[in-house]
């Protein structure tokens, strides 16, 4: 698939901003007089490096790709924003996303004008590729699968992602930003089979990092040179390229111990809530949070919230009727949970 057939006409012939400091490789031997800085020493009064070079080696080293391979970006909401604003003609372009799912497709579309067509996941929130494939036509640019699926917690059939992969004719995003809680492989396995493929993934959730602000896309170089010519140029800070390059470096274990704790207490939980009285169902969870149906969600969701335990309401959305989407917390919190929902 040839992917600048998919592009935007204007984004496809206009010019990218460029800075003078393109053309040299800054080794701190000359002086910068091209940017209208401030010349005096304050830690933060040069402009970040556009291209996270420094930060990208390291990422690049983590997930085992090139670097031409990754775009970084401020959240893995920047990414989903420019995939609208390079593949989707305001009024004209379509993308398709799950029912239900993460909200910020949808966000993103509106804000670009674009038509969201949503498809109903199975009853047990499994993808059915040929009706998202029924429900294609020639303007459809983007199909946006979140694996594992917010609000649901499960991963999908891996052959229904791979027969919509092959057969979409548009950019497929596989959204990951729940892929460190599972045992499944991440799908940048087949960035080298699939040029209409783009993979996110997030330091917000099992790195910790929200604050930072710090996502991932992963894609083949020209898809990620489309990310490079459509980005603000210093969309990183230098302060979130230091720490978050500081922190991949010396922080691995520590996260991987914070990661199993999760994954601990989220079974833990699981199995302490499932057969109370409040709660009917606990959906199956490949992520840092547990989908429960309750008898009534709303009483569960007052007696939550008068002990100051905030947790989402997902009843409104498709097959999800009376659910909450509580997020996996510290054993402390957790117990709260627990109690609460004990004596209701
Ligand atoms: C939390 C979440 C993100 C993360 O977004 P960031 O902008 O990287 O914080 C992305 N996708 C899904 C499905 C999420 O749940």
């Amino acid at each position: 698939m040839n992917i600048e057939e998919l592009v935007r006409p204007n984004i496809l012939t206009m010019q990218a901003y460029s800075s003078a400091r393109d053309e040299y490789e800054s080794d701190g031997s000359v002086s910068l007089l091209d940017a209208n800085e401030n010349p005096f020493e304050t830690e933060f009064n040069r402009y970040p490096d556009p291209y996270q070079k420094e930060l990208k080696a390291v990422i690049a080293n983590l997930k085992g790709v090139k670097t031409e391979q990754l775009f970084l970006g401020n959240g893995s909401d920047e990414a989903i924003d420019l995939i609208l604003r390079i593949f989707c003609e305001p009024g004209t372009d379509n993308i398709l996303i799950t029912d239900p799912t993460y909200g910020m497709y949808q966000v993103a579309a509106a804000i670009q004008n674009v038509e969201v067509r949503k498809i109903a996941l199975t009853q047990e929130f499994d993808l059915d590729a040929n009706a998202i494939l029924s429900a294609t036509d020639e303007r459809s640019k983007v199909l946006f699968i979140c694996n594992p699926n917010n609000p649901t917690g499960n991963l999908f059939n891996s052959d229904q992602i791979a027969l919509l992969i092959n057969r979409f004719q548009g950019i497929v995003v596989i959204d990951e930003a729940y892929i460190d809680f599972t045992t499944s492989s991440s799908s940048t396995k087949h960035l080298n089979e699939f040029d209409n493929l783009i993979v996110l993934q997030t330091f917000s959730k099992a790195w910790g990092l929200a604050g930072l602000r710090l996502g991932m896309a992963f894609s083949n170089a020209k898809m990620i040179s489309l990310f490079n010519k459509v980005k603000a140029p210093y969309n990183l800070s230098s302060l979130t390229q230091k720490v978050a390059k500081k922190l991949i470096e010396a922080n691995a274990v520590n996260t991987n111990e914070n990661l199993q704790l999760i994954l601990t207490e989220r079974n833990r939980l699981a199995s302490k809530l499932d057969g109370l009285n409040c709660v009917t169902k606990i959906f199956d969870s490949e992520a840092n949070f547990l989908l429960i149906r309750f008898k009534d969600h709303n009483k569960a969701y007052k007696a939550l919230t008068n002990a100051k335990l905030i947790v989402r309401d997902r009843s409104k959305a498709l097959h999800c009727d009376n659910c909450l989407r509580i997020t996996v917390g510290t054993k402390e919190e957790n117990n709260n949970v627990i109690s609460i929902l004990e004596n209701l």
